[in-house]
């Protein structure tokens, strides 16, 4: 039987060396740790956290990264048995003692017969055989260049400069509105692609006052290098004047609010479609290095984000990652080179729970291609399926920014109810995941 070669083992690339091993196919894993390290790491282990020791909330009812979870062992999935054996008390969060984990996942790897090793850095995409690419946020500049090299300088990122995402069904669309500036666009559709909040100038400046007063997270050291040719966090933009904003991300020109179209506004957030359900909405240009606590309570003071709930906060970080919804097929693999997968936070999923998902889909994707088959990706209601159909099409490609798991991937289940019709809806999203999964592992198991 084919070999399957896989680069990197974090998360992903533990998780796929696993699944293929497990499903018979012999696996070798290239790792470059301990000889060649990154600005995070310190170990030469496999799976190192490199930051939280959380896989975040556990609970698969009501929870999306919790749904995940379960999905993973439901599918036998290596990190996530490792993380049970070495589970910390922490509410309910799947926190452990990151040492033993990772020591836990190494012993496994190492101890399996199909398994073999690697210790170099693979500096270029190989052409033939079968790989999957697992090297991260952190992959090495040589390989990167090689990526860069075969995919274009546009598809491929080192920084990601993420701007918050708001679930659309908590907009005030009483106080918002939608339209294009200049109501751009041949489409009513594309006429009214933004969503506006209006703000007057007392709104601004005290919102200018927050911006500024916010705690921000500083950059880890060798982070920052070419940080500046990207986007602006927008605490920076407001610390350089006052006016910046409004002349910027902000600008109210163009708009015309239709509940109060006498009343012009004195400055304008935009929010732009995020993916193709229109579930998720993204704060045009609204980067920032704001600590999360501080992100809410600024975000909520704008005009219609009052009640807003977030899929997700902003950031900016060292992240390499490509153009998935471009470059790649539904089975994870290259569209241009198909001898080659990728997985993990490098296809633009965010997270250490979402990289290991996306590393056994990719793993058993491919032992199953190497067996002469196919596995179709699961559906779009499971955790699972709704990911990796973010990256591989349902995002919208021109703003593509990585990705946590969250509800607003699935499609909408509508009940009513406020709070606690939001609570049940989830319960409702997660019925229906479980049985969607249990289906699609015993269809192809
Ligand atoms: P990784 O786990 O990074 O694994 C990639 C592996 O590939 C590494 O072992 C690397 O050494 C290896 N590699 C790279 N290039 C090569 C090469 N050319 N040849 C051979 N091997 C190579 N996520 C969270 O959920 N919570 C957090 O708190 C958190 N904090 C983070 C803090 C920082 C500073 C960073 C950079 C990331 C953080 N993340 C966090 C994201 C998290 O690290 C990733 O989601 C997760 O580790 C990604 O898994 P992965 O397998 O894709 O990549």
């Amino acid at each position: 039987m084919e070999t399957l070669h896989i680069i990197g083992g974090g998360m992903a690339g533990s998780e796929a060396a696993w699944q293929a091993a497990e499903a018979g196919v012999p696996v070798v894993l290239h790792e470059m740790r301990p000889h060649v390290g990154t600005f995070a790491h310190r170990t030469g282990d496999f799976a190192e956290m490199v930051c939280s020791n959380s896989f975040r909330s556990d609970d698969h009812e009501r929870n999306a990264v919790g749904l995940l979870h379960w999905e993973m062992r439901a599918a036998g999935g290596l990190i996530m048995q490792m993380a049970e054996q070495h589970r910390l008390p922490a509410g309910g969060a799947l926190a452990v003692d990151r040492d033993a984990f990772s020591g836990a996942v190494t012993a496994a790897l190492r101890t399996h017969p199909l398994i073999s090793f690697s210790e170099q850095e693979v500096t270029e995409l190989p052409s033939t055989g079968h790989w999957i690419v697992a090297t991260g946020p952190l992959t090495s500049g040589s390989l990167a260049e090689s990526i860069r090299a075969a995919t274009g300088a546009e598809s491929l990122a080192f920084f990601d400069a993420i701007a918050p995402i708001v679930y659309a069904d908590t907009i005030d669309m009483d106080v918002a509105w939608r339209q294009s500036r200049y109501d751009k666009g041949e489409t009513e559709e594309e006429q009214k692609a933004y969503i506006n909040c209006p703000m007057n100038r007392e709104q601004y400046e005290a919102f200018i006052d927050a911006l500024l007063a916010a705690e921000k997270t500083e950059f880890h050291e060798g982070e920052t290098a070419g940080y500046f040719d990207g986007c602006l966090p927008i605490e920076v933009m407001a610390e350089r004047g006052r006016e910046t904003l409004r002349h910027g991300p902000m600008k109210p020109v163009g708009l015309t609010n239709s509940h109060k179209p006498e009343e012009k506004a004195y400055a304008v957030v935009q929010l732009r479609r995020d993916n193709a359900l229109g579930t998720l909405y993204n704060i045009v240009g609204f980067q920032t290095k704001m600590k999360y606590g501080a992100q809410t309570a600024v975000f909520k003071m704008i005009p219609g984000l009052k009640q807003a709930s977030f899929a997700r906060l902003g950031g900016i970080h060292r992240n390499t990652f490509i153009n998935s919804p471009t470059l790649l097929d539904t089975q994870m693999r290259m569209k241009s080179r198909p001898n080659i997968r990728f997985a993990g936070q490098i296809t633009g999923v965010e997270g250490y729970v979402e990289s290991a998902s996306m590393g056994l889909l990719a793993g058993r994707m491919a032992a199953a291609e190497i067996k002469g088959g196919t596995l179709p990706p699961p559906g779009i209601e499971t955790a699972m399926g709704s990911l990796v159909n973010h990256i591989t099409g349902g995002a919208e490609a021109k703003t593509f920014q990585p990705m946590n798991v969250n509800f607003g991937l699935f499609p909408p289940i509508d009940a009513k109810g406020g709070r606690r019709g939001r609570k049940d809806r989830y319960k409702a999203y997660t019925d229906r995941a479980k049985e969607s999964f249990n289906q699609w592992l015993a269809d192809h198991s």
